[in-house]
């Protein structure tokens, strides 16, 4: 059995083939009905929506951040998605509305949904309806994921996934765990699943000076980005910014990279030149 995640007022329990969200009601009633909807994915809890192009996939995005994170990145730009609470209890078809009023739209500009957060993958059930739903709707889904929990999304989910943006945050575990608080291999297993299912895949890098600009970091995640093969469309090398500063102070959680600066153009050029020396298509 493994340990609890307390995310304040709720609590993901890493145990077996089920992440069980437990919502914080103190009514048995409406906690069991909860339950239910949460383990069907008939709800979810969704944090916010953006219109974005150019970024979280191809086209034009509509980016839906879940709540809920396991990790705690230093350089989290959205602390304000950790606690399953931090999102609103939606129901899928209020989502799939929302989506499918856009989904022509979205068409044209060649683009589609990115599930986002947080960490989509704590809300499995949900995520793999919606998916499903967008494919039935023909659009091109995107799953942006750190691939920490990757070994519970089953391959229904991934079935319905045309792109995975996988944040490999660290070349070294050690490095990992210091960034995250939590193990790179469930991240490095996942990008081979991924690899072997033929899902394509675009890693993202975040680089950060002092703690993920190492030479060593770099060339493993390279070196692992080049051995996954032709699954890897493209490397985004993503420069630290400091725009989640106000998040962490509001939260009135200790910020560690408070004073980091964001990269010079010189380090993004040398870390994106080793991924590129591998074959790497890199931005
Ligand atoms: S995985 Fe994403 S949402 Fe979770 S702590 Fe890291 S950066 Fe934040």
């Amino acid at each position: 059995m493994g340990s609890p995640v307390t995310l304040l007022d709720c609590t993901i329990r890493m145990t077996g083939p089920e992440v069980a969200v437990i919502a914080g009601t103190e009514d048995p009633d409406e906690r069991s009905a909860e339950l239910a909807a949460v383990r069907s994915g008939t709800v979810g809890r969704v944090h916010s929506w953006e219109l974005v192009t150019g970024l979280d996939g191809p086209g034009t995005r509509l980016t839906v951040f879940l709540s809920g994170c396991v990790l705690r990145c230093q350089y989290c730009h959205n602390p304000d998605t950790w606690r399953l609470s931090d999102g609103r209890l939606t129901t899928l078809d209020k989502v799939m509305d929302r989506i499918a009023r856009r989904a022509a739209a979205l068409k044209i500009m060649h683009g589609g949904v990115t599930l986002s957060g947080g960490e989509p993958l704590i809300q499995r059930p949900f995520v793999t309806n919606v998916l499903q739903r967008c494919k039935e709707l023909g659009l091109h889904t995107t799953l942006d994921t750190s691939g920490y929990l990757g070994m519970r999304a089953e391959d229904e989910l991934l079935d319905a996934v045309d792109l995975v943006l996988l944040d490999v945050k660290a070349g070294l575990p050690e490095t990992y765990k210091t960034v995250t608080g939590r193990q790179l291999a469930p991240t490095l297993r996942f990008g081979r699943r991924l690899r072997d299912r033929g899902t394509p895949i675009w890693i993202r890098y975040v680089l950060v000076p002092g703690l993920t600009d190492g030479e060593e970091d770099v060339r493993i995640v390279a070196d692992y980005a080049a051995s996954l093969g032709e699954v890897v469309q493209r490397v985004e090398v993503l420069p630290f910014h400091q725009m989640g500063k106000n998040k962490w102070k509001a939260l009135e959680i200790p910020y560690p990279l408070e004073h980091t600066m964001p990269p010079s153009d010189e380090l993004v050029a040398r870390v994106q030149e080793t991924f590129r020396s591998r074959g790497l298509l890199t931005f």
